[in-house]
Order: C-alpha cells, then sequence, then structure tokens
C-alpha cells in the first residue's frame, strides 16, 4: 500500500467517524521553545490547554513533523526520520480511552476492502502505563487481545505531560512484530527493533503539579474535560504495509536512494553497511531539507537555519564519500583524496579540488532535491510552487560547501603530505583543529580523509584543543558580561546553557508525540 493511500485511508476513517480534517500546519509555528513542529498536537495546544476554545470536538489531521534529536539515528535504525508524516486523532472533551482504542484498532485490522490496513491481529502488541487498569481492561476484555500481550511500562515510555502546571495523563502504544529475523522474542519491553512502535495514544486526564520527582508526577487532581491526542507514524506504517526492511526503502524515499546510487555508480543493500547508512541518509535529510526550505528556513549558523545547513552538508558529504563528485577511483571525500595513497598528497589535492568537484555536486543536489519535490508534492502542492526556490536555495548551500570542502582538502593533502615526509603515521590534533576551526570540518570527515590517505589522527590531541577553545570562549563571555576575565560565578550558569542546537527543539513536547 502507498503512502499517499495510508495517509488517505487514515483521514477518511476517522472523517467518517466525525472528525473535521485539519491540514497540516506549517513545520515553523510562532513558538520561541519549539524549533519545529514534531508532533501532531502542537498545531492544537491552545485548545489542550483551555486558552482557546476548538471549533470542533473531533480532529484528524496528517501533521508534518521534524525532529532533530532524531538525527543520529538516520540510517542506523529501521525507523527514524528527521522529517515525517505523523496521522493524528484528537478529542476535545468529548470521547475518551474506549472509542480512542477501537477507532485505533479498526484502522489497523479491517480489511484493505474495508478502508483499514489490513495487519493481522496477532502480530500488535499494545502497552499501558503500570497503573492503568482500565486501559489493559479494554484492549483485552472488549478487544480481545491475549493478556499476554498487552505490557506494562514506565512513565519514560507510557506517560506524558505538558509542562507544568498542564495536562498529563497515561498513553499506550501499539507496536507491530515483525517477526524473529528482526530480533528477540518478548514485546516491545524486549526488543523495539523487532516490535516496531506504530502508534502512541495519548489519554490526558489529569493536571500535573509542580512536585513529583524521578518516580512520578505530582497529580493535581482530574482534568475537567478529559482529551484525546494520539500520532500514528505513516512512514512505519509504509515500511510495514510494503514490507520493506527499514522506513527509508519506502516509496517516498526510495527513489532517492535510488538515484543516489546511479550518481555515485555504487550499488544499495550489497553488503556494505557504511555505504547503506550514506545512501539512507542521504534520501532522508534531502527529503527534511525539501520540506524545510518549502516552509520558509534558509541556511544560517544557529537555530533553525544551522539545522538546514548540517542536513543539506551531510547530504554532500554522504554523497561525496559514496564517490560523487570526483573522478577519483574511490570513495573519496571530495576528489582531493584521489591519489592520496600515494606520497604526493599535497599534488593531489591542489588540483583535484577544482571545478570539477563543485559542478558535478551542484548537478547531484539539484536531482535528488528535485526528486523529494515529485515525490511530496502531491501530498504538499505548496512544493511544487517553490520548486525554483527550493532547488536553488539546496544548490546554493552545496556550492558554499564545496568551496569549504576544497579548501580544507587543500589544507588537509599537506598536512598529510608533512606528516608523511616526516616519517609519521598520525596526524596532529592541532592539523585536525585547524581543519575544523578554520574550515568547518567535522572531526570524522577528517578521520575518513586521513584513513584514505593511510594515516590515524590525533583525537585526543584535537579534543584538548576544542575543550581549550571552549574554556576560552567561556571566559571570553564572563569577561564581557563582567568586565572581569575570571567571575567564576557566572562560569556554571553558562556550562547550563543550551549549546548544541540537537536538543532544543523537542525541550517543549520530548514527552510524547
Ligand atoms: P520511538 O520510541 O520509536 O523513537 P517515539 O516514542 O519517540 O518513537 P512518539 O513521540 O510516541 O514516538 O510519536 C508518535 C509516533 O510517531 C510514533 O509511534 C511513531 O510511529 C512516529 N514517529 C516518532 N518518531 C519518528 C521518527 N523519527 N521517524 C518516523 N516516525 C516517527
Ligand atoms: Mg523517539
Ligand atoms: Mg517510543
Ligand atoms: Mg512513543
Amino acid at each position: 500500500m502507498q503512502t499517499h493511500d495510508i495517509r488517505k485511508r487514515f483521514l477518511d476513517h476517522f472523517i467518517k467517524a466525525g472528525h473535521t480534517e485539519v491540514p497540516s500546519a506549517s513545520l515553523i509555528l510562532d513558538d520561541p521553545n519549539l524549533l519545529f513542529v514534531n508532533a501532531g498536537m502542537v498545531p492544537f495546544k491552545p485548545y489542550f490547554l483551555g486558552e482557546q476554545t476548538p471549533p470542533f470536538d473531533r480532529a484528524t489531521s496528517v501533521q508534518k513533523c521534524v525532529r532533530t534529536l532524531d538525527i543520529d539515528e538516520v540510517g542506523i535504525t529501521t525507523r527514524h526520520n528527521t522529517f515525517f508524516q505523523m496521522a493524528g486523532n484528537f478529542s476535545f472533551g468529548d470521547y475518551f480511552k474506549r472509542e480512542a482504542i477501537t477507532f485505533a484498532w479498526t484502522l489497523l485490522t479491517n480489511s484493505v476492502e474495508d478502508g483499514g490496513y489490513g495487519i493481522p491481529a496477532e502480530k500488535l502488541w499494545p502497552t499501558v502505563y503500570l497503573d492503568d487498569d482500565e486501559a489493559e481492561s479494554i484492549w483485552r476484555d472488549e478487544i480481545g487481545v491475549p493478556a499476554g500481550r498487552i505490557q506494562r511500562r514506565g512513565m519514560k515510555d507510557n506517560y506524558w505531560s505538558m509542562g507544568v502546571p498542564g495536562p498529563c495523563g497515561p498513553c499506550s502504544e501499539i507496536f507491530y512484530d515483525r517477526g524473529p529475523a528482526y530480533g528477540i522474542e518478548g514485546g516491545p519491553e524486549a526488543d523495539e527493533d523487532r516490535y516496531i512502535e506504530i502508534w502512541n495514544l495519548v489519554f490526558m486526564q489529569n493536571v500535573r503539579g509542580p512536585g513529583g520527582g524521578k518516580e512520578g508526577y505530582e497529580i493535581l487532581g482530574p482534568l475537567p474535560k478529559k482529551n484525546i491526542d494520539t500520532g500514528m507514524g505513516i512512514e512505519r506504517v509504509a515500511c510495514l504495509l510494503q514490507g520493506v526492511d527499514n522506513v527509508y526503502e519506502t516509496d517516498l524515499l526510495k527513489p532517492i536512494i535510488d538515484l543516489a546510487a546511479s550518481v555515485t555508480g555504487r550499488a544499495y543493500g550489497a553488503g556494505d553497511h557504511e555505504a547503506d547508512v550514506r545512501f539512507r541518509v542521504i534520501a532522508d535529510h534531502t527529503r527534511t531539507a525539501a520540506m524545510l526550505i518549502g516552509d520558509g528556513v534558509l541556511p544560517g549558523n544557529d537555530g533553525r537555519g544551522y539545522v538546514l545547513r548540517r542536513l543539506l552538508r551531510r547530504v554532500v558529504r554522504s554523497a561525496r564519500l559514496l564517490g560523487a563528485g570526483s573522478t577519483a577511483s574511490g570513495p573519496n571525500v571530495s576528489g582531493a583524496g584521489s591519489t592520496a595513497s600515494g606520497p604526493n598528497v599535497s599534488g593531489a589535492g591542489s588540483t583535484a579540488s577544482g571545478p570539477n568537484v563543485d559542478g558535478a555536486d551542484q548537478a547531484t543536489m539539484g536531482v535528488f532535491i528535485g526528486a523529494a519535490i515529485d515525490l511530496m508534492a502531491p501530498s504538499y502542492p505548496e512544493l511544487a510552487d517553490k520548486r525554483e526556490h527550493i532547488v536553488s536555495v539546496a544548490v546554493g548551500e552545496e556550492a558554499s560547501f564545496a568551496k569549504t570542502l576544497a579548501a580544507g582538502s587543500k589544507l588537509f593533502a599537506d598536512a598529510a603530505a608533512a606528516t608523511k615526509e616526516a616519517n609519521k603515521s598520525t596526524l596532529s590534533g592541532s592539523d585536525a583543529f585547524t581543519l575544523h576551526d578554520t574550515y568547518g570540518f567535522p572531526i570524522d570527515l577528517t578521520l575518513e580523509m586521513a584513513a584514505e590517505a593511510g594515516l590515524q589522527v590525533d583525537e585526543g590531541g584535537f579534543t584538548e584543543l576544542m575543550a581549550e577553545q571552549k574554556r576560552r570562549a567561556k571566559a571570553d563571555a564572563n569577561a564581557r558580561k563582567t568586565g572581569h576575565a575570571d567571575a567564576g560565578v557566572y562560569r556554571e550558569f553558562l556550562d547550563r546553557g543550551p549549546t548544541e542546537f540537537t536538543g532544543y527543539g523537542e525541550l517543549v513536547s520530548e514527552a510524547r508525540v
């Protein structure tokens, strides 16, 4: 079943059950605490918080979501995209647990002819919160799931909250058993790779107070009106219904992998795990970049712009590591390494980092991003309207990164040659640091290029220099703030400040859907 069909069946199922269809909101909402919309409920927050009265009791949507927190999982797990579509149904003081569970179950298990997904009931494993006897008994006694397939889980997995004070409540998740080929038996509690989480049903029933701790929240009392908030991952359902191994091989992403294979001349799924991860990163990140640019984000050095920049650069780098943009024999980074295995490293670097690299890469990014637009436009027509803009922003970023790489590659080649001339096998920490600091080379890029040139890198020295630079920057910041270079009193405060872009996008609603 194709993704567009999965999407449509979801909406039809809930429209038939009296829900109003609400179009996806932009990925960028006017909320300083949230980098990107990362769950279907985000646009409905004012209704759940009682700040606004909803114009309907029941709503359904398929919301565009971006989770930067999952960026390092991409291509490595089978189920994490940076951009994905969360389908949801919402009740504002209307129906509660029984209906939410029944609606989800019927959509998943009804036959395809009947408008459902046709998933065999015995593959599904629900979880409930530790003390949620009510939800467990609905699953067991009304739906008929055998008791042995229902698991109870703690706060981390099965309790949701939205700030303090605010609504909170237990949730119930539905997992799909992919079978013994994918991992060990024992339900989601034992193995979340074999048992894939597809749907989270949140039962907002209480108000949370400021107290509580690790063991639980302080519950002030029941909400005057109980709400339902659910989120089903469209890509995950597509993966299962299409019988592929991971979300990157579904119908809206695999074509980008195939393009990457033809552009780089490498085969996907040929037994090289690292190469396969790179293919999956290309597909995932290209699509996320297209969606972000479509919603108005431009590459930059902080916040949303930096996320976009990092995604695009990871695409470029992954393509290069697979062999794109280089006439070199192997999976070289930038062309600079093309003859880097030999002794005259610096010569190779200076010729190969020339214009052929830029040209080839720009064509590459344009092809990938154009494909992502074509694949997503049927559901998100705004992408087709902004096609030229999206392509030109992505290609522009690729060109600027190509320059960075070309400049840094020359320095790398010189340093590698000098290291070899001195009969050493380890590139110094200070060279790695300069590459990072001056040219924006991530350390793993330097490591890869060094390995290709038959060298190691003094990672310890690099880490020490990075730490030193961080200390200096903090001292500078303190000095600016206080007029004193040694105002230790601020240090602790600064230490706690957000220093990495990943994460703060999720702070607000990390606990859930
Ligand atoms: P996981 O435990 O697998 O990371 P989650 O518990 O973080 O998922 P929720 O916050 O409960 O996910 O989101 C609701 C649903 O959205 C999930 O059940 C899943 O189907 C889907 N989903 C969540 N994160 C992703 C992602 N990174 N890529 C694709 N789908 C996702
Ligand atoms: Mg998660
Ligand atoms: Mg989970
Ligand atoms: Mg979940």
